[in-house]
């Protein structure tokens, strides 16, 4: 059969559709939404940042990782695999071909508009462009093998089909279409589904309401039962109870499992490194607050002073040595013990989904079911924020609409 259909239009489901209509295949597109790409609107901030200059596998990361790949051997070994059929290089090539400009600051690629629209729309053109046939409102219900393919169906519409790509997303941002339902129809089919849970997230901490909205640079490293994984540097933001940021987002899967795990889970927070707080607090006459404040947010200058019973208006010149030293100290390691992290509504992609050990990573077909393929954020692997998920999607999609 010439044809193939593709459930979900996100960057995942165009990728493979215009890849597939490239090789001659008569494609369609089942989306639940009345749009395509309607997740790519929001990502980047509304500026969609959608692949990066540094790309390796490291930056990657499955459920596995927390169960019987501990090493990350096998998760490395599918990532390379992927990456090697189709990595940034590629993909710009194939956004310079479609004539979309962008740009790179500090290694992450936008759109050159600075508009995720931009993006959407790009894709979405080539979809029309090929002749590429798109049913809106469709919301996948069974997928039932055939002697010769596929059945699918929702309550009124069905589509027969030798081969199919399943690019329907995980549980992240479920607002954008992206629920999950999918998983269910390929454990039907034999898959294994590694539990999803939300990655990228906020995380919760208890925190004087008096830092709601502030937003301060810093270095903030995860611990996880008195022990330091991994540092970050960012913004972090204090928002609604959640403390959030690209940096957060970042130690977000690692801290998840953890708690999971009923482990003990701390954010240290150091506002005092990469900054002139030793020079500010070497100025006689000037107070201790006036010299925090020249490097440190008031609101968490006031904060930590206030609940450390420290007197902000002490001269310096009259303050001790060791005194100085303890305030320095006290912002460079603020402590957060970590006691819940965000839902799906707040997380940017989903870690768990199908099992990477049942796709072939030179294809991405099933081992268990023939002719089915997979693309997107539905396979259990997460990237860093920093244009890898967008990039995950694209590459396993141009895989998959190679193949099938
Ligand atoms: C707020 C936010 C910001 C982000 N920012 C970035 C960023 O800057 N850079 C980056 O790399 N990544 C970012 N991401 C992650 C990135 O958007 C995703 O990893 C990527 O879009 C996943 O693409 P996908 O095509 O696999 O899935 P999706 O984009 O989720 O697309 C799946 C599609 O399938 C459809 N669908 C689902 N179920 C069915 C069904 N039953 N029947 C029919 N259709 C169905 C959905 O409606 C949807 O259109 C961000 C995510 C969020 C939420």
């Amino acid at each position: 059969m010439n044809r193939i259909i593709v459930v979900g239009g996100g960057v995942a489901g165009m990728m493979a559709a215009i890849r597939a209509a490239d090789r001659g295949k008569k494609v369609t597109i089942l989306e639940k939404n009345s749009e395509l790409g309607k997740k790519i609107l929001i990502t980047g901030n509304g500026r969609c940042n959608f692949t990066n200059e540094d790309m390796k596998s490291d930056y990657y990361m499955s459920s596995l990782r927390f169960t019987d790949d501990r090493t990350g051997e096998i998760t490395r070994e599918f990532v390379d695999k992927v990456l090697s059929g189709y990595n940034n290089i590629d993909f710009l090539d194939t956004l310079s071909g479609l004539g979309m400009s962008y740009y790179v600051r500090e290694g992450y690629y936008y759109p050159k508009t600075d508009e995720a629209r931009t993006f959407r729309d790009a894709l979405e053109s080539e979809i029309k462009r090929r002749d590429i046939e798109v049913v809106y409102n469709f919301n996948l219900r069974s997928i039932e093998k055939t002697s010769d393919g596929f059945l699918l169906s929702d309550k009124k519409r069905e589509y027969h089909s030798g081969s199919i790509v399943i690019a329907a997303g995980g549980n992240a941002a479920p607002k954008t279409g992206s629920s999950g339902d999918c998983y269910y129809y390929l454990k039907k089919l034999g898959h294994n589904i590694l539990e999803p849970q939300p990655a990228l997230t906020t995380l919760k901490a208890a925190y004087p309401s008096d830092l709601q909205g502030v937003n301060a640079l810093s270095s903030i490293s995860l611990k996880i039962d008195n022990k330091i994984i991994r540092t970050e540097k960012g913004f972090i933001k204090y928002y609604k109870g959640m403390l959030s940021g690209i940096p957060v987002y970042q130690l977000s899967v690692e801290a998840i499992a953890a708690l999971r795990q009923n482990s003990k889970v701390e954010l240290i927070v150091d506002f005092a490194t990469d900054t002139n707080l030793q020079n500010a607090m070497s100025l006689k006459g000037s107070t201790v607050r006036e010299a925090l404040y020249k490097s440190i947010n008031p609101k968490i200058v006031d904060v930590i002073l206030r609940d450390n019973n420290i007197d902000g208006e002490m001269l310096l010149g009259v303050v001790d040595e060791s005194d100085i030293k303890h305030i320095i100290e006290l912002f460079s390691n603020v402590n957060y013990e970590i006691i819940g992290f965000g839902g799906f509504d707040s997380a940017q992609a989903t870690l768990g989904g199908v099992d990477i050990r049942e796709i072939n990573p030179d294809t991405m077909e099933s081992r268990i079911c023939k002719g089915l393929y997979m693309a997107g954020e539905i396979i259990d692997i997460v990237g860093r924020c920093g244009g890898y998920n967008i990039q995950w999607a694209s590459s396993t999609a141009v895989i998959a609409g190679s193949n099938a």
